[in-house]
């Protein structure tokens, strides 16, 4: 029986009301790395990004947070797990990454991250020589709403605006337009807030769509537009999946990701963490969507134990990343990362796997697509930011069409 099946049947039963819910078929991988240990003991490891250096792959790196109270920060890593540096900052949660945001006369990647401890919005860059973070915040952003826990960032593809998404335990959402000041530092201005129900925090936005995607950690995951005048209203949200029987989610639903592949290819992935639905057969997996479309459920997986290289295996998760680039000769098709709520022996870490080892887990398998260039929203080289040229839309034809749609609806 098909994994398709077995759901299918459990939606009937569940429906009828006569048979116990049938869950997905669990698909299972293994991390082929485990970063380093983060500073702190306790829950304190949260979410990870993954920077992808712009001319030596191998030199791309993991950014992890570690939320202490006193001494939180950003832990660097590189591809086999060692970490590089660790800066302090604050109690840093969520974390994400854009590239070539303009700054002064250069562009920058931003590594942009939710701060606890004051609650604001952390703006970092990485110097690709060194791949050390320089804070390039012009001030402590402040933002609006009670705690900075959920965060994303959010790169418009028709506007090419930068936005940061913010989101805090009581559901509220703000939504800032970052932009390069004339002393060559990141500031912001809040564009738009709004409820989205209970305690949120997983966020993740896909910039060719123009959708974020909120997880409401008891619910399932919400869909709205990205753009700063799109509605929030309850007829513009869509509920992607549930934590109820007819979904794939065991509550907290946790990070969400997504895995860019040509045109409308890819995924979003979300972290069925467990922690809040003890027993339910989805705890520790992570849940597989398309991007496109009505977001049509691919599958869940769990990360086990990689017994011949001695990683542990991957519970209680919060934060994941996901990058389709080739980032060197350990991850030459995609890697994909996933805090680790219990490392054995240590203090929490980041485990980390391959990408074609998900892709090929489920027949058929998943898309593998290194040739997107993840500097580049279209997924095209050679595409100016503020430039809507063409080589964007050369791609697949359904590229095309969905530019052209954006254009007329937006
Ligand atoms: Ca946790
Ligand atoms: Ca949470
Ligand atoms: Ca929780
Ligand atoms: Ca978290
Ligand atoms: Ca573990
Ligand atoms: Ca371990």
């Amino acid at each position: 029986m098909t994994a398709k099946t077995i759901i299918l049947l459990s939606v009937l039963a569940g429906a009828l009301g006569f048979a116990p819910v049938v869950y997905a078929e669990v698909f299972e991988v293994t991390a082929t790395v485990e970063t380093d240990p983060v500073p702190h003991a306790g829950d304190r490891a949260d979410d990870a990004t993954i920077w992808v250096h712009p001319t030596d792959p191998n030199l791309s790196v993991i950014i992890g947070t570690d939320k202490d109270d006193s001494d939180g920060g950003l832990a660097v890593y590189d591809l086999t797990g060692r970490q590089m540096s660790f800066t302090t900052g604050g109690k840093m949660n969520n974390i994400d990454v854009r590239y070539n945001f303009p700054l002064g006369a250069r562009q920058v990647d931003i590594i942009a991250v939710g701060n606890r401890t004051n609650n604001s919005i952390a703006v970092y860059t990485i110097d690709p020589n060194t791949r050390e973070l320089t804070d390039i915040a012009a001030r402590t952003i402040f933002i609006g709403i009670e705690e900075a826990y959920g965060f994303c960032l959010y790169q418009s593809w028709q506007t090419n605006k930068y936005y940061a998404f913010v989101n805090d335990k009581n559901g509220e959402v703000e939504q800032w337009e970052l932009f390069g000041n004339r002393s060559s530092k990141v500031d912001a201005f809040r564009v738009r807030s709004f409820d989205a129900g209970g305690q949120t925090e997983g966020m993740v936005a896909d910039d060719q769509l123009g959708y974020v995607y909120i997880g409401e950690e008891d619910v399932g995951i919400w869909k709205y537009g990205a753009e700063p005048d799109d509605p929030t209203d309850d007829a513009n949200r869509v509920l992607v999946d549930t934590t109820d029987s007819s979904g794939h989610l065991a509550a907290d639903v946790e990070g969400l990701t997504i895995y860019y592949a040509n045109g409308l290819e890819g995924y979003l992935i979300a972290s069925s963490q467990g922690e809040g639905s003890p027993g339910h057969p989805l705890v520790d997996t992570f849940a597989v969507y398309r991007r496109a479309g009505d977001n049509e459920y691919v599958m869940n997986f769990k990360i086990a134990g990689n017994d011949t290289l001695g990683i542990d295996r991957v519970s209680n998760t919060d934060g994941i990343a996901a990058a389709s680039a080739a980032v060197g000769s350990a991850f030459p098709q995609g890697i994909f990362v996933a805090q680790d709520g219990s490392n054995t022996g240590g203090n929490q870490n980041f485990k980390v796997v391959r990408w074609e080892h998900i892709a090929t887990a489920i027949s058929p398998n998943l898309k593998i697509d290194t040739g997107r260039d993840p500097r580049s929203i279209c997924g095209k080289k050679g595409y100016l930011p503020g430039d809507l040229n063409k080589d964007c839309l050369v791609d697949s034809e359904d590229l095309q069409l969905l530019m052209e749609n954006w254009l007329a609806t937006r």
